[in-house]
């Protein structure tokens, strides 16, 4: 039995240090470590380690065989490797070892073989044995892959998407991220999250991302059929050996944005007509007044109320009454442009909001046309019946600007007009709302104005439509007011008719009007009849005739210079008075044109009987023309009973040339509109009546 080489023999040193050196060595390293000479597989040298591990006191090992010292089991294991290493292979060997507490240990043996040179050859002559327990490192390998298989179980069992990435570029992703997204997996791996975010959302998001931030924030992300869908998600940071990770756990939240977005539907909205309500109309009314405001732009507020509302519901029911007005909204939404607004504020009360108003007429236009749709005739249950709307009408900026100013304003000017007389459409004036005192002060600022020669006369030229030959002018009253500038016959006629002041008025324009024209006759200017407004409360107030007589007389103006316009809605409201005073005038040699023709309800019967001469088609039948193709059938009609009656037909608010075509395409023959003229002061008509070639002067 030869002897173990030294450690001196082994290193090939010799040296007494370096033996002790070397057992220094066994002995700190953390394996167990033993030397075997090859030919006999003896024990030349093993650390206190390999002596513990094979359960031997170390100075026994020295000279004992691997087969002596190793077990059975083990051995046998190993044995291969320990021949593959005898024939000159470095080997690595993984085995198991049943403890004797049953415990299990894995071990790796690494065998190294030792050369050396006999009889001048190179051979294995040892094998220096090492032994590792890496039992604790298995383990932990083993707790790692359950936890990351767990991890995965967990990520695909939850409904909550997850995304796990680094610096943005996705690294995985379980089946609810897909499913959320339409995605596979191998299509999203190495792409960067934020592509699929909406770019509206992507700042924020990698802000998150950036930041670390851990708490949810809403976003939304681009589906792969393109679909937008909104998000809750929350990024947790995770730290790795690697550099940190960020998990995303994301939530689909479309139902529960349904629901929100139901829930504000709702609060929003009338549960009756579907219109937005009066909380809704505040808002909207907010919006729009800032914009307005910004944009210097004119906007109205309609209020309407239906009249005799109450009756409906005394007399036919509840149920019917809801009907009714669902069918009014209907009504209402048809009449209204794609960009105007309508709310029901409550009751039989409806708010049509019109933004982007180039004159303020144009919100008189709407109402008419609206309390005209209104009140046609309802089927409710069998029974025909009509109802109609008074309105209020409130302007942004001169009326205010607060939301809820305008809605007061236009309130109390639809209040204003019930008393007054329904189914009309008034315009709010500070008198309506004022105290007492301010209702007092304005009627005696409007006293002043006709005493002091604050009213002034506007002209509208009115043209034969086929040859543009001047055919006479329409007079038009404004108020010269000392605060609010000039005020049009709107916004101070309905004060004047509740403080009994429309007879001076009334007065004071015929008067001016005939003075006007005599004076232009006088100067050589072509010579047309002009055309003064007589209001149904003038209509029935003042004694028309013995008037235009004397004023006549007075100025010197011959009566075929002179036209008397009256409303429809006038003349068949009186139709006995209406007559003898049409008979009186066409004696006198006045002419007579019934205005706003189409708005009321005329009955032919009366309109034959009537000595009139020309029939005018109100401007709300004009201004959508030519696309409103009802609207086209309505001038059409009227243009027709006009012939069939041997009345002239004039259209009002010409507004285009195309209008102006149309018109005349249709047999109208005369026309009135900004599009030909704009009403003018008595200075500018006067310069543009010395524009005129004199060969059209008759
Ligand atoms: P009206 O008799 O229908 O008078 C025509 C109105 O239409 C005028 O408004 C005129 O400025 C406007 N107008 C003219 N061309 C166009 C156009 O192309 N498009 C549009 N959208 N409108 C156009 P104004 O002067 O504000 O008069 C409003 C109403 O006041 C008149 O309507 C008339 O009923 C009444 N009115 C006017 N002057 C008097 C008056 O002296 N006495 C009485 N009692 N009422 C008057
Ligand atoms: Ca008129
Ligand atoms: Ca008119």
């Amino acid at each position: 039995m030869s002897q173990p080489p030294s450690a001196s023999e082994l290193t090939g040193t010799g040296a007494h240090a370096c033996d002790t050196l070397l057992s220094l060595v066994a002995d700190t390293v953390p394996v167990m470590l033993a030397y075997y000479d090859a030919r006999q597989l003896r024990c030349g040298f093993a650390n206190q380690r390999f002596a513990d591990f094979v359960g031997r006191p170390l100075d026994s090992l020295a000279g004992s065989s691997a087969q002596e010292v190793i077990d059975a089991e083990t051995w046998q294991q190993i044995q291969p490797s320990v021949q593959r290493a005898l024939n000159g292979e470095g080997m690595q060997h993984v085995c198991q070892r049943q403890q004797a507490d049953g415990t299990t240990r894995v071990l790796e043996f690494s065998l190294q073989p030792h050369r050396d040179l006999i009889h001048g050859q190179q051979a294995v002559v040892g094998l220096m044995v090492l032994v590792n327990d890496i039992s604790r490192h298995r383990q932990a390998e083993h707790a790692l892959r359950q936890s990351e298989e767990r991890m995965r179980r967990f990520a695909e069992a939850t409904e909550e998407g997850l995304v796990f990435h680094r610096d943005g570029c996705i690294l995985d992703a379980n089946g609810a991220a897909l499913r959320i997204t339409g995605y596979t997996l191998a299509e999203v791996l190495g792409r960067s999250i934020f592509e699929f975010i909406l770019p509206e959302f992507r700042a924020v998001s990698m802000e998150y991302t950036r930041r670390a931030r851990e708490h949810p924030y809403e976003l939304a992300l681009r589906h792969k059929n393109g679909r937008a869908i909104p998000i809750e998600a929350v990024g947790k940071t995770l730290p790795q050996a690697d550099g940190a990770q960020r998990v995303v756990i994301m939530r689909d939240i479309t139902a529960r944005r349904e629901e929100q977005e139901h829930a504000r539907y709702l609060a929003q909205h009338d549960t009756l007509t579907q219109l937005p309500n009066r909380r809704f109309l505040m808002r909207q009314l907010a919006r729009a007044a800032v914009e307005a405001e910004q944009r210097q732009a004119r906007m109205a507020l309609l209020f309407f109320d239906v009249d005799h509302f109450k009756t409906v519901n005394d007399s036919l029911g509840h149920e019917a009454g809801d009907r009714l007005l669902c069918e009014m909204a209907r009504r209402l939404q048809e009449g209204v442009g794609a960009h105007d607004f309508i709310a029901r504020a409550g009751g039989d009360q409806f708010v049509v909001l019109l933004q982007d108003l180039r004159y303020r007429g144009a919100a008189a236009d709407m109402a008419d046309a609206l309390i005209r749709r209104i009140s046609a005739a309802h089927e409710i249950g069998g029974t025909q019946l009509s109802l109609s709307a008074t309105v209020g009408i409130s302007m942004l900026p001169e009326d205010g600007y607060s939301p809820d100013e305008l809605l007061r304003h236009a309130a109390a000017a639809m209040q204003y007009a019930k008393e007054g007389g329904r189914g009309t459409h008034l315009f709010y004036a500070p008198y309506m709302l004022g105290q007492p005192a301010e209702a007092l002060q304005q009627e005696h600022l409007l006293r002043e104005a006709v005493l002091q020669d604050a009213l002034r006369l506007h002209y509208q030229p009115q043209i034969q439509l086929a040859t543009g030959r001047l055919t006479g002018f329409e007079a038009l009253v404004r108020w010269q007011h000392p605060e609010r500038g000039l005020l049009g016959p709107d916004e101070f006629i309905p004060l004047a008719e509740s403080r009994g002041l429309v007879t001076p008025i009334g007065r004071w324009v015929l008067r001016e009007a005939c003075r006007q024209i005599k004076a232009w006759h006088d100067e050589g200017l072509p010579r047309v009849p002009v055309a003064v407004n007589v209001s149904a409360m003038e209509f029935r107030q003042r004694d028309i005739v013995s008037e235009i007589k004397q004023v006549l007389a007075q100025t010197g103006l011959a009566p075929e210079y002179l036209e008397i316009e009256i409303t429809e809605t006038t003349l068949m409201q009186h139709a006995e008075h209406s007559r003898t005073t049409l008979q009186e005038l066409q004696a006198l040699g006045v002419a007579v044109t019934v205005d706003d023709f189409g708005t009321g309800y005329s009955s032919l019967a009366y309109l034959k009987r009537y000595p009139l001469d020309k029939i005018k088609v109100d401007r709300s039948f004009v201004i959508d023309t030519p696309n409103d193709g009802e609207d086209v059938a309505i001038i059409t009609a009227i243009v027709q009973l006009a012939q069939s009656l041997q009345l002239q037909s004039v259209a009002e608010g010409v507004e285009t040339a195309e209008q102006r075509r149309l018109l005349q395409g249709l047999g109208c023959e005369l026309g009135q509109g900004f599009g030909i003229a704009a009403p003018m002061d008595a200075q500018a008509a006067h310069a543009w009546l010395q524009t005129l070639p004199t060969m059209t002067k008759p």
